[in-house]
């Protein structure tokens, strides 16, 4: 089973709270991205930092990255806690440059704060485990942005099932995220802008892409905050996802 919760679901400029997620895999708990609303979305899903087990950040973007000196400030201070950090090998000196300023103080190291995993991959695709739970990620570094290492991930559940996250995309169809997508894949959370956007797919590119065999099994994310979720699952045909969880 995979419980994915929706911390918040608009995009970075919104006024209410980003698109991070966290999934629970067994007892554990990994937070999908640390945007700056984490202060408050966290509290808000349910959680607190003590329940947060894991940690990937997909991409350095505030809106997923810009909350993590912070939490990784609490857990140590406030609550004597020291979740795992799992990051791309090719990812660590620019991750590393956004946190380790605030965080690496008074010979202090990033290894202080978290127990850090180093992820390498083969032609871009590498894979961890959660206790029992594979979780393979797709590098799609310049897809989202020129210039910017963006990831994707890819969960399965122990019967086989999986769950694909694409965080930011624009350039989907240079992805390969549709090879990842099989008969066992029960749930895929795009992001899906509803008007024309440098950065994100639109939702028409993303019904496009993934076909209309697999329109059933997207949960659009990352969206305007005017856009009314049921109303768009109506015109569209889709699940655009709101605050809260769903379990697969
Ligand atoms: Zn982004």
């Amino acid at each position: 089973m995979i419980k994915a919760t929706a911390l918040g679901v608009n995009g970075a400029f919104t006024k209410y709270y980003h698109n991070n997620f966290v999934f629970e895999l067994g007892s554990r708990k990994l937070l999908v991205d640390a945007g700056t609303t984490l202060r408050y979305s966290l509290y808000e899903g349910g959680f607190k930092e003590t329940d947060i087990t894991d940690i990937f950040i997909t991409h350095l973007h505030s809106d997923h990255g810009g909350g993590l000196e912070e939490f990784a400030q609490k857990c140590k201070w406030i609550y004597d806690h020291k979740p795992n950090l799992w990051v791309r090998f090719d990812m660590i000196d620019e991750l590393y440059e956004v946190i380790e300023k605030g965080l690496c103080t008074d010979g202090l190291t990033i290894n202080d704060y978290f127990t850090v995993g180093i992820l390498g991959s083969f032609k871009g695709v590498g894979e961890f485990n959660i206790e029992s739970h594979r979780i393979k990620f797709i590098e799609t570094d310049n897809m989202h942005c020129e210039g910017m290492t963006s990831t994707a991930l890819k969960f399965y559940d122990l019967n086989g099932y999986n769950v694909i996250y694409s965080s930011d995309i624009k350039n989907l169809k240079d992805s390969g995220l549709i090879e990842h997508v099989n008969d066992s894949t029960k749930g895929i959370f795009q992001d899906c802008s509803l008007i024309p956007n440098n950065v994100h797919s639109t939702v028409e590119e993303v019904i496009e892409y993934y076909g209309e065999q697999n329109k059933n099994k997207i949960y659009a994310m990352h969206y305007q905050d005017d856009v009314d979720a049921r109303e768009a699952d109506d015109k569209y045909g889709i699940r655009f996802m709101i605050r809260g969880h769903v379990t697969f």
